[in-house]
């Protein structure tokens, strides 16, 4: 990881991160200091640390254990369910396990499921596959009465129908990549729509005309890290001290001040979330 990425000229104050992954391996131990000196001892707003499978859902959640003002979401991410070994029913109920009681969810700081999905952009795509863990995990947050995590990519069509079947379930899309038209249907259907450093890039022209459209109680911001670094970062290891970059965007997006939109998006992911 070079060092030079994670250094941050921009204040963090009060951004809420929906969307990072502090326990992936390609931090090799750097996360932990980040986080408590560079980014909460700075006044980051929040952070929900994402798992993608049963087992990095354990690290996932003793992480946002040690850090106040972090959360987790977890649940089997569709690009991972082919290397589990267990039947679509052993393994989400090891997700089931770590979320199925109020007092289980506070005790794990868990705020959401996910991220759960489909991704059309990785050969081979087990589509089948990956539509059973979506299913069976929507089917478990509509029981349970929680807010959900969707990734989408490159099957926006399939996912917009799979959502539609679960009326009572209601989440964000993650790093939304889908049309302008499929963020208003959603919005108007009572979903949250999440932007991460794809509005920055170049090539970002869907994501910021979806952004567009998306009400001002209906926006999130995200990094993804240690993905989607925003621009002039593109290809680094990102983290939350670079999200200022894409509120940033966002803010020009939608015509209000930068402070207006860390507010307005810290609010709207605490809404969603439950933390408000
Ligand atoms: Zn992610």
């Amino acid at each position: 990881m070079e060092k030079k990425s994670i250094e941050n000229q921009l204040s963090v104050k009060g951004l809420f991160d929906s969307h990072a992954h502090y326990f992936d391996s390609r931090w090799e131990g750097q996360a932990e200091d980040l986080l408590e000196n560079g980014l909460f001892g700075k006044g980051l707003g929040g952070i929900v640390n994402v798992a993608t499978d049963p087992e990095n859902a354990l690290r996932c959640i003793e992480q946002a254990k040690r850090h106040e003002g972090m959360y987790a979401a977890v649940g089997i991410h569709p690009t991972d369910c082919k290397a589990l070994r267990g039947s679509v029913d052993d393994e989400v109920s090891r997700i089931r396990y770590l979320l199925d009681t109020e007092e289980k969810r506070r005790e794990n700081k868990i705020v959401a499921l996910g991220e759960i999905g489909l991704d059309y952009h990785w050969e081979p795509i087990e589509e089948e596959l990956q539509k059973q863990y979506f299913h069976a995990q929507m089917a478990l947050a509509e029981e349970l009465s929680l807010p959900v995590i969707i990734h989408d990519r490159e099957a926006h069509g399939d996912c917009f129908e799979t959502v539609l079947r679960y009326p009572k379930v209601r989440g964000v899309f993650h790093s939304f990549s889908g049309s302008a038209e499929m963020a208003r249907e959603l919005c108007r259907r009572g979903w949250y729509i999440s932007f991460s450093g794809v509005v920055t890039f170049k090539n970002g022209r869907r994501a910021r005309e979806a952004a567009m459209v998306v009400p001002m109680d209906r926006i999130l911001a995200e990094t993804d890290a240690p993905y989607l670094a925003p621009e002039p970062f593109r290809g680094r290891m990102n983290h939350s001290g670079l999200m200022n970059y894409t509120v940033s965007a966002l803010s020009e997006i939608k015509g209000v001040s930068y402070e207006d939109m860390v507010r307005i998006t810290a609010e709207n992911a605490r809404r969603l979330f439950g933390l408000a």
